[in-house]
């Protein structure tokens, strides 16, 4: 069965989200702070979609996050944010989270979510191994890894996702909305914003100078370019 934790130290909002990610099919493992929920994604490393709110008692969402990160790079994260903390929203993207919703949020669109991410998760795990090339970059589509000039670039599955698409069309501009339906699927109804930030995270693990981007360059008004 599909896992899911959810980090939330409000009781009344953890149940709402326990209850309805449970009756769309997910198992689900609650934590009330942030030590806990290390924790339980210790004891449960087949969890595959973690939600984690930011404001909590003891360490904040953020610090989870990066936390995860540093050991997981497949496991999606979701980060919730309270309404106008606009800022709040591209840092925790910044440290790792492949999504964000901002409460309150409806209960259908959270699910639509979470399965957006486990599809990304679980796609292209098998079939052949193809090596794409380009420059310095080598991607592997069953190990899902890039290296640079033969070190290991280590990557999110939402940035993978982006590589992947860039290096398969090369040369060619993609609009953001593009790059929104094929990374994050077509029931996606996130902000494009989502691709910029990716995109600048990205930026800085691949480019040689982030100041100066020459893999991925910004086809303004648009969208942008892989040009390796
Ligand atoms: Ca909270």
């Amino acid at each position: 069965m599909k896992k899911v934790l959810i980090l939330e130290d409000e009781v009344s909002i953890r149940s709402f989200v326990v209850i309805n990610l449970k009756r769309a099919g997910y198992e689900v493992v609650e934590a009330g702070a942030g030590m806990e929920a290390l924790e339980k994604l210790k004891e449960n490393p087949d969890v595959g979609v973690a939600i984690l709110d930011i404001m909590l008692p003891d360490i904040d969402g953020f610090e989870v996050c990066r936390n995860i990160r540093a050991t997981d790079k497949r496991i999606g994260i979701i980060m919730l944010t309270a309404r106008s903390q606009e800022m709040d929203k591209i840092t925790g993207l910044m440290t790792g989270a492949d999504d964000y919703m901002t409460k309150p949020f409806s209960p259908a669109e959270l699910t639509a979510r979470i399965d957006a991410l486990y599809r990304r998760i679980s796609s292209d795990g098998g079939g052949d191994s193809i090596e794409l090339s380009q420059g310095p970059f080598v991607l592997n589509t069953r190990n899902r890894t890039l290296d640079k000039e033969g070190r290991r670039i280590k990557l999110t599955q939402v940035e993978y996702a982006i590589m992947r698409l860039f290096m398969q069309n090369p040369g060619r501009a993609l609009s953001r909305e593009d790059i929104l339906t094929s990374v994050w699927g077509r029931d996606y109804d996130g902000e494009l914003k989502i691709v910029d930030v990716n995109i600048r995270r990205l930026r800085i693990k691949i480019e040689d100078d982030t100041a100066n981007p020459s893999y991925i360059t910004t086809v303004w008004g648009f969208g942008y370019k892989w040009g390796a």
